[in-house]
C-alpha cells in the first residue's frame, strides 16, 4: 500500500467509483473500501436514474419536482446543477455498456415514480445499481485506478487546518496505518444501519459523516431519514430488509390493508404514487389502525409476463421464499432507506475543511432538502463526483509534504450496534416526539462516553453509528416542526423559522 497518493477515496460505491475514474486523468488514485468492491448500495439500487429525456419532460419539470419533494429545503441552485448535468452523466454510463433497459424505438425505456410528474426513470429491468456498479468496475481498470478492499477508514488526519489524509484499518493483518494525500474524498454511502429495519447492506453505518464529524467538518440535516414503504416483512437478506422498488407501484402496484381493502386517496391526491413520507406514515397509520405487522402490495392484476421481464430480482426474490406475486399480494413495511443530511459540501462536493471531499450518500449537497424525490441520489452522485474530480486538478498543486506529527492507539471499544439500533427504531423513526428523542438522546449520550478518543481497531463501526445516532437525534430535536421527512407529534405543522437547514459542528477539543 502506497504512504502518499494525490487522490485518495474511501467508498466504491457510484459516486466513489465515478470520482476515482475521472479523476485518474489528473493523478495517482487509490481507492479503500470496506469490504469487498461491490459491497455498496448502489449494487442493491432497483428503480434507476431520475433523468430528463422523455419528449414530454424539460429541465423545469424536473427542477420543480425535486423542489416540491424538498419542502422549501432545496438548494436551488444545486438542484439546477445535478438536473442540467446529470443527463450526459447517464447518457457517458451508457456508452460505457451499462445495459439500460430500452424502448422498440431504441431510447430509454423510462419508469414512472411517486413525486416525478414525468416518466424519467431511466432503469435497468430492476437492477440498475448491479449494472452500474458494473461498468464502474470495469472502468476503473482502463483508468488504472488502485482498489484495495478489506481496508476500513478509522479517522481522517487533520493538521494545520487541513486534510492531510486517513487512518485505516487492513482488515486481513489487522494492522492501522496511515495514507497522506493531496485530496481526500469520502463516498462512504449511507447510514441505514442505525436501524434494526433498513434496506441498506451492512456496510451503511455512517463511517464518513462520523469521521468528518469527530475531524471539525460541518454536518447537515441529518434529521431527515427517509422511510421506504414497502420493505418485504420480516426477512432479511445478509442484515438488511429486501426492497420492493417504488417502480412496482409506478407500473400500477397498488397497496392494500391485510384485509384487501385499498387506502393510499384517502392520504393524498396521487394515491400510490404520493411522495414517499407520505406513503410509508400512511401505510404505519394502516398497520396501527387495522393492528397488523404488514400491509399488502399487490401486483397481481397486472400480466404475468409483464411483471416477470420488468421486475425480475423482484418477482425471483418473492418465489424463493415461497411467495408468487403474479398470484398473491407482497406483506410490506416501511425501512429506513436513505439519509438526505451528511457533510455539508458546496457545489464542487468540498466540505468546510480544506482537501476533504464528500460525494453520494455521505453528503449533503442541498439538492434533497427535507425529502429526496425518489432515484435522484444515484443522479446526485454521479453529478457531484464530476464536479469534485474536476476541482481537484488545482488541489494536486498543494500536495502535503508535512509530516504528519500525531498517531493514535488503537483501543477496543464497545459493541453497542444492538442496542443503538433499538433505541433509533423505537425513538427516532418515521414520527417522532419530544419526549421520544430527550429519551433516546439521554441513553444514546451515555453509549458516547464508552468511547474515548483512540481509533477503535474493534467496534469501529459501533463508535461511528453511535455518533450518527447522537447526530440524528440532535438535528430532530432541534427541528421544532414538522416537514418532509421529519415528522413530530408535538409540532404536526411547518413553521417558517425553521426553513433552513441544520447545520452542526463539533467543537474540538484539540486537533487530531
Ligand atoms: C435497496 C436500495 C435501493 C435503492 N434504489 C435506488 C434507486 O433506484 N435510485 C436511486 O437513485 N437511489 C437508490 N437507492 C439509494 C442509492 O443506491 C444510494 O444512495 C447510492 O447508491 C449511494 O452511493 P454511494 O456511492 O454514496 O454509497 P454506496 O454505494 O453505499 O458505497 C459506499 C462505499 O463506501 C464503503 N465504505 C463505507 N465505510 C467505509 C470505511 N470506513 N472504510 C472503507 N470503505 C467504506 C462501502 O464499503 C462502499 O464501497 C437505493 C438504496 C438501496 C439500499
Amino acid at each position: 500500500m502506497p504512504k502518499q497518493v494525490d487522490f485518495l477515496v474511501v467508498g466504491s460505491g457510484i459516486a466513489g467509483l465515478t470520482f476515482a475514474n475521472k479523476a485518474a486523468k489528473y493523478g495517482d488514485v487509490l481507492v479503500l473500501t470496506k469490504k469487498r468492491k461491490a459491497d455498496s448500495s448502489t449494487n442493491y439500487a432497483q428503480g434507476g436514474i431520475a433523468a430528463v429525456f422523455g419528449e414530454d419532460d424539460a429541465p423545469e419539470y424536473h427542477i420543480r419536482d425535486t423542489i416540491k419533494a424538498g419542502e422549501g429545503l432545496c438548494h436551488e441552485k444545486a438542484v439546477q446543477t445535478m438536473v442540467r448535468e446529470g443527463p450526459a452523466l447517464v447518457e457517458e454510463l451508457h456508452s460505457m455498456g451499462c445495459r439500460f433497459s430500452m424502448n422498440s424505438r431504441g431510447h430509454f425505456d423510462l419508469g414512472q415514480e411517486g413525486g416525478h410528474s414525468r416518466r424519467r426513470i431511466v432503469h435497468a429491468k430492476d437492477f440498475t445499481g448491479q449494472e452500474i456498479e458494473r461498468v464502474l468496475l470495469e472502468e476503473t481498470k482502463k483508468a488504472g485506478v488502485s482498489i484495495s478492499e478489506n481496508e476500513i477508514a478509522l479517522d481522517l488526519v487533520v493538521q494545520d487546518r487541513e486534510c492531510q489524509g486517513i487512518y485505516y484499518l487492513d482488515a486481513d493483518t489487522r494492522q492501522i496505518d496511515l495514507i497522506h494525500a493531496s485530496a481526500t474524498v469520502l463516498a462512504t454511502g449511507g447510514a441505514g444501519q442505525v436501524y434494526n429495519h433498513t434496506t441498506n447492506p451492512p456496510i451503511a453505518t455512517g463511517d464518513g459523516i462520523a469521521m468528518a464529524y469527530r475531524a471539525g467538518a460541518k454536518v447537515a440535516n441529518m434529521e431527515f431519514v427517509q422511510f421506504h414503504p414497502t420493505a418485504v416483512y420480516s426477512i432479511k437478506i445478509d442484515g438488511r430488509s429486501f426492497l420492493v422498488s417504488e417502480a412496482v407501484r409506478g407500473e400500477g402496484g397498488v397497496l392494500k390493508t391485510k384485509n384487501g381493502v385499498t387506502f393510499m386517496k384517502k392520504y393524498h391526491q396521487s394515491g400510490n404514487l404520493a411522495p414517499r413520507d407520505i406513503v410509508a406514515r400512511a401505510c404505519l397509520e394502516e398497520m396501527h389502525r387495522t393492528r397488523s405487522k404488514y400491509v399488502l402490495l399487490d401486483v397481481s392484476h397486472l400480466q404475468a409476463d409483464f411483471i416477470k421481464n420488468r421486475f425480475p430480482t423482484i418477482y425471483e426474490t418473492c418465489l424463493s421464499w415461497g411467495l408468487d406475486i403474479t398470484r398473491e399480494p407482497i406483506p410490506v413495511v416501511p425501512a429506513a432507506h436513505y439519509l438526505c443530511g451528511g457533510i455539508y459540501v458546496n457545489e464542487w462536493a468540498e466540505s468546510s475543511i480544506p482537501r476533504l471531499f464528500a460525494l453520494g450518500e455521505c453528503s449533503c449537497t442541498g439538492v434533497h432538502g427535507a425529502n429526496r424525490l425518489a432515484s435522484n441520489s444515484l443522479l446526485e452522485a454521479l453529478v457531484f463526483a464530476k464536479r469534485a474530480a474536476k476541482r481537484v486538478e488545482s488541489v494536486k498543486a498543494l500536495h502535503a509534504s508535512r509530516p504528519i506529527k500525531t498517531k493514535k492507539t488503537a483501543v477496543v471499544g464497545p459493541n453497542l450496534l444492538f442496542q443503538i439500533k433499538e433505541i433509533m427504531d423505537q425513538y427516532v423513526g418515521l414520527i417522532r416526539s419530544e419526549k421520544g428523542l430527550q429519551s433516546a438522546k439521554r441513553m444514546v449520550d451515555n453509549f458516547r462516553c464508552q468511547f474515548d478518543d483512540g481509533i477503535h481497531i474493534i467496534n469501529a463501526e459501533s463508535r461511528n453509528v453511535t455518533v450518527v445516532a447522537q447526530l440524528i437525534i440532535e438535528s430532530a430535536l432541534e427541528r421544532k416542526e414538522s416537514r418532509g421527512l421529519h415528522f413530530m407529534t408535538d409540532y404536526p405543522k411547518k413553521k417558517k423559522m425553521h426553513c433552513k437547514d441544520t447545520i452542526k459542528e463539533p467543537v474540538l477539543r484539540d486537533a487530531l
